[in-house]
């Protein structure tokens, strides 16, 4: 049995999955991690075969052990299905020297569909475990991706409702319109006045509002949280990993027990460490590549052990990656520190007050799985127009970044074994950006103008679900000002 435990605290004071998964962050705002890593049960040369949802399952279990087998595959067969353009799931492809995992086939065309189509059910099946009864409220404040990806995956699932806040003035045309459209009757989409640094504060307040708590108990309903501190959300992401590696085999590019590269767009670094999770189950890995923009704390730390947020926040073309604290890290953290609590509070307290810390050196030569480059607004925008013209192949500006972040690494090093760019959004989501790259000006046209400006450079059908918002119905109109957020939650929730 898989127990979790908090990387502040006691290893004693342990969870089921399905607790860590209703609970989010631990209490003591530390971050759920196994007490014991997991084994697979079945070897590689079998993993490479299953597909998709079959994979899932495998993963799933060692980790979500307290879930029935058929309460998986139920969630499973949930969140993998048609929502999903293709049955793969997460197809490979080749262009250039590079093999680029799509990740973004669901139905917000983002990598983060793949954890969030599968945690709400999660989630469900978790309150029937502990006998939780009513619902949960899911309440979220996004700068664009998450929120949606998260409406999009607990919309009409029962005993679930999910209130989203958005900067009105501060998402793109497109990410707008997905927020405004989104269908779903325990879904509430408000536009705030303010940047999402208001909505964000407001949203950590109203948490831990008493009148709001008392209304919540009173309608037998609970705060959880989707972000990606969740372990129901990082699980799911180990599996295509996996996928990928059997994707290689299956094309003969690579025998069994081969390594490979994985290079990765990284912001809250979720995403990479289901990879080193992946490595830690005997996945042949040789190198994490921790891709980074202008915002490259992460960079500096892989270099130095030097934990850094002391710096000028930039705004950049890979808007999912403008972070300073990467609050997964502290996984990685835990680890290298020997899974001491102690060690580990100490570190991040030391973060947390001065805005740095510095890891000694034993823990810091643990860190050899890892190398990491970043890519500036030019390098990313140099590297879309380089793969559409040499590789014939269109990327959206976070997968360059992680594109660019494989060229460096196979510059400096020579590499042979194979890379894998994971492609964490699909180009039509970033058209502005896309359409500059291509044209090598800073276009006119945006949102859709821009999208169907880049629908006639290049070769790639404009995704279903992008291209019906046009025409969608707009539900969601509203927009207050942040201190109006309180009241716009107990009237959610009455
Ligand atoms: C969220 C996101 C990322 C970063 O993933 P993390 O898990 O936060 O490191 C990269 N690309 C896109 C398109 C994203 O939405």
């Amino acid at each position: 049995m898989t127990q979790y435990r908090s990387t502040r605290g006691d290893a004693t004071a342990s969870l089921t999955a399905s607790q860590a998964i209703l609970q989010g962050l631990a209490p003591d705002s530390g971050l759920y991690v196994p007490v014991e890593f997991p084994k697979l049960d079945k070897p590689l040369s079998e993993l490479t075969a299953l597909n998709y949802q079959d994979l899932a399952l495998e993963i799933l279990k060692i980790f979500l052990s307290d879930y029935s087998t058929e309460e998986l595959q139920n969630c499973i067969q949930q969140a993998y299905g048609s929502q999903f353009d293709t049955t793969d799931i997460t197809p490979l492809t080749s262009a250039g020297n590079l093999n680029y995992l799509e990740l973004f086939h669901g139905p917000t065309a983002a990598f983060k569909d793949i954890a969030l189509q599968l945690l709400p059910h999660l989630m469900t099946t978790a309150m029937q475990k502990n006998n939780y009864p009513g619902k949960v409220v899911i309440l979220t404040a996004t700068s664009g991706d998450t929120g949606k990806a998260a409406m999009a995956g607990f919309a009409d699932v029962a005993d679930t409702q999910i209130i989203v806040f958005y900067p009105k003035d501060g998402v793109s045309a497109i990410q707008r319109q997905q927020m405004i459209t989104q269908v779903g009757d325990n879904v509430t989409v408000v536009g705030i006045d303010g940047n999402f640094d208001d909505a964000q504060t407001n949203v950590k307040q109203i948490l831990n509002n008493p009148e709001i708590q008392a209304a919540l108990t009173d309608k037998k309903r609970r705060f959880s949280s989707a972000n990606s501190i969740n372990i129901g959300r990082l699980v799911p992401q180990i599996v295509y990993y996996f996928k990928a590696y059997g994707q290689l085999v299956q094309q003969h590019k690579i025998a069994l027990n081969d390594e490979v590269v994985f290079s990765v767009p990284t912001g809250n670094f979720g995403d990479i460490l289901a990879g080193w999770y992946a490595k830690r189950l005997g996945l042949p890995i040789k190198r994490l590549i921790c891709a980074s923009n202008e915002n490259n704390v992460l960079t500096d730390f892989f270099h130095t052990g030097c934990y850094d947020r002391q710096r000028d926040f930039h705004v950049t073309t890979s808007p999912s990656m403008d972070i300073l604290v990467s609050s997964n890290l502290e996984r990685l953290l835990f680890a290298v520190l020997g899974e001491d609590p102690k060690a580990l509070t100490e570190f991040m307290t030391t973060f947390e007050t001065t805005g740095k810390a510095q890891l000694d050196d034993a823990s810091f030569n643990r860190l050899s799985d890892f190398v990491a480059y970043c890519a500036n607004t030019d390098e990313t925008l140099t590297e879309i127009r380089k793969v559409q013209t040499q590789d014939l192949y269109t990327i959206d500006p976070h997968t360059a970044v992680a594109a660019f972040g494989a060229d460096a690494y196979l510059a400096e090093t020579k590499e042979t074994a194979p890379i894998i760019v994971l492609s964490t959004a699909n180009p039509y989501k970033f058209p502005e950006t896309v359409l500059h790259a291509l044209t090598n000006h800073q276009p006119l046209e945006q949102g859709f103008e821009a999208l169907q400006a880049v629908a006639n450079v290049i070769d790639l059908k404009i995704p279903r679900n992008i291209n019906r918002l046009k025409r969608a119905e707009v539900l969601h109109t509203k927009t207050i000002s942040v201190t109006d957020m309180p009241q716009t939650v107990l009237d959610a929730i009455k």
